[in-house]
């Protein structure tokens, strides 16, 4: 079906106010997460252009639709990023076409930066969505220490669309470091890994990236802690790092930006997992029960990030969501189908006191259920 791609916010609340049909929002629609939805696409491509860039206050404002590239070109230009980095799901989804900044704030798509700086919707100041009514909406503002309506401004984060189509973003932005160094740890056991993540992300050494890959170089398990900042500071904290984890074998120091780049990307992208057959889960656990919850389900491959904190699995295909669930149930945690059969559910099923205030918030915003229905859904 050929996605309905009105040109304005105003268009598109003329054309939700006079639907009861229900739509499938979309961005770039590279990030077909959560329960299929069969129905009219809504693309919000056209909805695009970055409205205004203030280097000087660290903030940005962009239409919905606009390219994630675009965004990073036009900061990169100023020496600034999106410090949370989102993730781009293509490789692992299989998806093509152009990732939209309203995309990443509607699934709060975050990085592996995420454990030092926080995720994309600390990032978010202000929105302006169409509800369910066509009713628009502005929340927030683009100055940091307006908090007016924080609160909705964090509930789009996150909601997959599901109480609004973002029509534009206001957003804190970065300053680039100068300098990206990794400490590169071989052989360890993910036990042993997950422990040494934790002292390093516990430790005053401000590390950016804490990641594991039991299965990575030459099948062999490689453990990497990311630090950033000034070329002596760098130097510095990884000297500290190295006396604190050199006991555990051997360290390699990676000082390549290129190679660094590229490592973090791979690991942000969960690229280990591109071009291979399999459902793939995503978990955020206690990183101490990492290790067990992965011996408990036995993937195919894993990749550990967030010290831990974030667990992909990679699954034989249509292994039962129970498998998945009942190893985290004990310990807390949420797990995520990401790819696979998505049909019965794909988020971790929620307690009957907070979905009843989803619902409640789902009902206040969108009365018509007309945006995404099912998407959030749980098998019964
Ligand atoms: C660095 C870091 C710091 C943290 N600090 C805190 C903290 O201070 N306090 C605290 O309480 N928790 C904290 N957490 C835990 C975190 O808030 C929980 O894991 C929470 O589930 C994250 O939700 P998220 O929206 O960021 O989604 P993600 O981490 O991206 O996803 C978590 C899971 O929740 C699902 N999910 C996301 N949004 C919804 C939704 N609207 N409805 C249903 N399912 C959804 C996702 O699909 C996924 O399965 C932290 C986590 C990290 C990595």
């Amino acid at each position: 079906m050929k996605p309905l791609s009105p040109s304005s916010e105003a268009e598109l609340a003329e054309l939700v106010s006079s639907t009861s049909e229900p739509l499938r929002v979309m961005g770039g629609g590279t990030r077909p997460i959560g329960v299929p939805v069969n129905a009219q696409p809504l693309t919000t491509q056209k909805i695009s252009g970055i409205a205004l860039y203030e280097p000087g206050a660290l903030t940005l404002v962009a239409k919905a639709g606009t390219t994630v590239a675009e965004i990073e070109k036009a900061l990169a230009k100023e020496n600034q990023r999106l410090a949370f980095e989102p993730m781009d799901h293509r490789g692992l989804l299989g998806t093509k076409g152009e990732p939209t900044i309203g995309g990443v704030f509607a699934a709060n798509v975050s990085g592996p930066r995420r454990i030092q700086c926080g995720a994309a919707r600390d990032f978010l100041l202000g929105v302006r969505f169409v509800d369910g009514q066509g009713q628009i909406t502005r929340n927030g503002g683009r100055v940091m220490k307006n908090v007016t309506g924080y609160d909705i401004v964090k509930l789009m984060a996150g909601s997959y669309g599901t109480l609004g189509v973002l029509t534009e973003v206001a957003l804190k932005v970065l300053p680039r470091s100068n300098v990206t160094g990794t400490l590169k740890l071989a052989g360890l056991t993910d036990v042993q890994a997950i422990s040494a993540l934790s002292a390093a992300l516990g430790s005053p050494y401000e590390v950016t990236g804490a990641a594991h890959l039991p299965k990575g170089n030459d099948s062999t398990p490689q453990t990497f802690i990311r630090i950033e900042g000034f070329e002596n500071s760098v130097k510095y904290r990884s000297g500290e790092l190295f006396k604190m984890l050199g006991h555990l074998g051997e360290v390699k120091f990676e000082l390549d930006q290129q190679a660094n780049a590229t490592l973090w990307q791979n690991i942000r992208d969960v690229d280990a997992f591109h071009g291979r057959d399999g459902d793939v889960w995503r978990l955020s656990v206690k990183p101490s029960d990492a290790p067990d919850i992965v011996a408990q389900v036995g993937p195919e491959d894993v990749v550990y990030d967030w010290g831990g904190g974030l667990i992909w699995l990679l699954m034989p295909q249509d292994t039962g969501a129970e498998v998945i669930r009942s190893a985290v149930a004990d310990k807390g945690g949420h797990a995520t189908l990401i790819r696979g059969n998505r049909a019965a559910g794909a988020f971790q099923p929620l307690s009957a006191p907070v979905a009843a205030l989803q619902n409640g918030l789902r009902a206040r915003f969108d009365p018509k259920g007309v945006l995404n229905p099912g998407l959030m859904g749980q098998a019964a």
